[in-house]
Order: structure tokens, then C-alpha cells, then sequence
């Protein structure tokens, strides 16, 4: 039998037939609401290959409804692990037994390990956002004064893990003004200093206009764009080149182009750059790292992640 570019929890239900006749049988997967085009099967295989794995990973189409029971029957089915994507990530911390303190911290899982017959859940987006940009510009976040656009799932996740490293710096900038503000409250403790009252100059929100946000980025070294604006080719880019600066970091999470909109204007601009690939790829590499146990082929996944995407 072939394997299914995507199963269902109809498959998980009776994954002995489903899966019958496969030549290695599947053990990690990812669920998501829409997961077909998801990336990261091609990018786990190719590293379970090369460490001399006898097992698959797999896409499985998870309602949002379906996602306790999808989760139950992966752990009965012998599953190491799985990942989460949209739009599980948040409701997912309540339906696994134990939680891992960062993910308790960023609110969300985006992995999840099975293991002596519990679900135990992790995020590896905050901290695989934090290597991304290691391994792009070779700096720590912690150093940084960074900027983040958007305050979405990926906005909310690189705010915290910033806070989290307790980085010199964080301004908040998002369309919907609110957001920002309530995201600037959860993370205002990770930036009281001991001498002072309140979180002081570290943390700040800037209003969504082009103005304001270029008054700031003289004091910024890193510009993460965490909105969606810049995912199709006719978006413009989510800062103008006239406004970016050369001494910037310009960090674009966006990954279906290799030279997004921002990332044009940032070079434009005479700013380093780089696009979200790294994040993808890092995030994938700790979660194999949580089920194996053991280093990760990085370069592996690099080059599959890259044929399957073809950046
Ligand atoms: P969400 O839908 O949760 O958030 C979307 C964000 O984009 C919000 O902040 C929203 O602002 C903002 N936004 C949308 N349209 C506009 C617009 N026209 N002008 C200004 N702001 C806008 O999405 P995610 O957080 O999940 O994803 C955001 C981006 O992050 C995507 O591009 C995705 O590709 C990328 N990403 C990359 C990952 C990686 O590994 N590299 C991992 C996860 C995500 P508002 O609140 O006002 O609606």
C-alpha cells in the first residue's frame, strides 16, 4: 500500500488498516486544519533516513473538533510525537497530560511527545525563532532591541520568547492597536527591572502607521515582520525602503518567497535580511531533537526543506 499524502482521524480510528502494508510504519505526524501543504513530512523523513530510522512521519487532517481524540488515538497508536499547526496550537495546551514551562509561558504547542503513556507538550517556534536568528545574523536575541510587527499566533510567540530571554528591547507594533497593548501587559514583567516601578523604556507599543514606527527605529537592531502581510506577491512590503535603516537586522518570517517584499525594501535599504525558512527549519529540529533524544541532521533537513519549498 502507499502511503497517503494525507490521513484522517477516520485513519487514526483504525490506523492497523489504514497503514497496512507500508514498508515502515508511521510514527510521528502533523495535524493541522488545512495540512496539505504542509512542509514538514519531506523535511522529517529525509532526517529520519539519514539517522537510520524505520519510521515515517505523516500529514493527518485535524478538525478543531476532532483534536482531543486525534491526540488520544496517536498515543494509542504508538506515535512518538506529533506536531500541531493551525489552528491547534493554543487549544491544544489543555488537552495533553503535562505541559513544558516555555510552552506553559508562550501559551501554545506546537509539539507533542509521547511518552510512558503520557501526552506531554512543548513549542519549539519561540525557541526555534531564537536560533533562526543566531544562525542568520550571529547575534543573540537577549543583546537585541527588537521590533516586532504583528501580534498574532507568530507575533505573540516572538514577543514572549523575547521577554522570555529578557532582550535589551521590545516595541510592539501591530494594525489592531489593542492587541499589542494586551500582549505589552502579559510580557511587562520580564521587563521590570529591580530598581525601577514598571517596565520602563524596554518595553514599548507603537501605533500601525509608517510615521510612528520609523520615529522608533533608530533604537531598534532587529525588525521581525510576524504579520501576514507580505504571504502574496501583490502585497507591498510591510515597511517601505524609505523608512528601514542600514544598520538594521530585517527578520521576515514570511518563507514562500526567498526574497519577500520586505526583505526587497530591507535590501533596498542597505539592512541585513533574511526570511523565515531558518524559523521553519529550527522549529523542526528542536521537535525531532524532543522525540529522538539526540542531535538532528540540521543540514539534512536544510536541503530538503529547501527542495520542497524551492527557495
Ligand atoms: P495570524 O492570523 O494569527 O496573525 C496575522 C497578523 O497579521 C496579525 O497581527 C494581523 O493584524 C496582521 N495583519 C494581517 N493583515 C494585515 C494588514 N493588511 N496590515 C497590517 N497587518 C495585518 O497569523 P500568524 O501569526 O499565524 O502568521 C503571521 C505570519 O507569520 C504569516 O505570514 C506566517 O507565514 C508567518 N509564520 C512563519 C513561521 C515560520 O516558521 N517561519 C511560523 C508561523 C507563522 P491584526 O491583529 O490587526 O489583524
Amino acid at each position: 500500500m502507499e502511503e497517503k499524502n494525507v490521513y484522517t482521524l477516520e485513519d487514526l480510528r483504525d490506523w492497523k488498516t489504514a497503514t497496512a502494508g507500508l514498508e515502515k510504519p508511521i510514527r510521528l505526524a502533523v495535524f493541522g486544519d488545512p495540512v496539505e501543504h504542509s512542509a514538514s513530512p519531506l523535511m522529517h523523513n529525509a532526517a529520519l533516513e539519514q539517522m537510520g530510522q524505520a519510521y515515517r512521519y505523516a500529514r493527518v487532517h485535524v478538525k478543531p473538533d476532532e483534536l482531543e481524540e486525534a491526540i488520544k488515538l496517536a498515543g494509542e497508536n504508538d506515535f512518538l510525537g506529533v506536531n500541531l499547526t493551525l489552528p491547534h496550537k493554543n487549544s491544544a495546551l489543555r488537552l495533553v497530560g503535562e505541559v513544558d514551562d516555555q510552552a506553559r509561558k508562550l501559551g501554545a504547542i506546537n509539539t507533542v511527545l509521547f511518552e510512558h503513556g503520557e501526552s506531554i507538550g512543548f513549542n519549539t517556534d519561540g525557541p526555534g525563532f531564537v536560533r533562526a536568528i543566531r544562525s542568520e545574523f550571529y547575534v543573540d536575541v537577549k543583546d537585541l532591541r527588537v521590533l516586532v510587527l504583528g501580534a498574532g499566533g507568530a507575533g505573540r510567540a516572538i514577543a514572549v520568547q523575547c521577554a522570555l530571554e529578557r532582550c535589551a528591547g521590545l516595541i510592539l507594533a501591530n494594525r489592531t492597536l489593542e492587541k499589542a497593548e494586551r500582549l505589552a501587559q502579559e510580557v511587562a514583567p520580564y521587563f521590570e527591572s529591580e530598581r525601577l516601578e514598571g517596565p520602563g523604556d524596554r518595553l514599548q507599543v507603537v501605533p500601525w502607521t509608517n510615521d510612528r514606527i520609523a520615529a522608533v527605529l533608530g533604537s531598534v537592531d532587529l525588525v521581525v515582520n510576524a504579520t501576514s502581510v507580505g504571504l502574496r506577491r501583490s502585497d507591498p512590503p510591510v515597511l517601505p525602503a524609505a523608512i528601514l535603516l542600514p544598520h538594521l537586522m530585517v527578520y521576515d518570517t514570511i518563507y514562500v518567497q526567498r526574497l519577500t517584499r520586505l526583505c526587497m525594501a530591507a535590501q533596498e535599504a542597505g539592512a541585513r535580511w533574511a526570511n523565515g525558512f531558518s524559523m521553519l527549519l529550527w522549529q523542526g529540529v528542536l521537535a525531532l531533537e524532543i522525540w529522538l533524544d539526540r542531535d538532528a541532521p540540521v543540514e539534512v533537513m536544510r536541503q530538503a526543506l529547501k527542495e520542497t519549498l524551492g527557495v
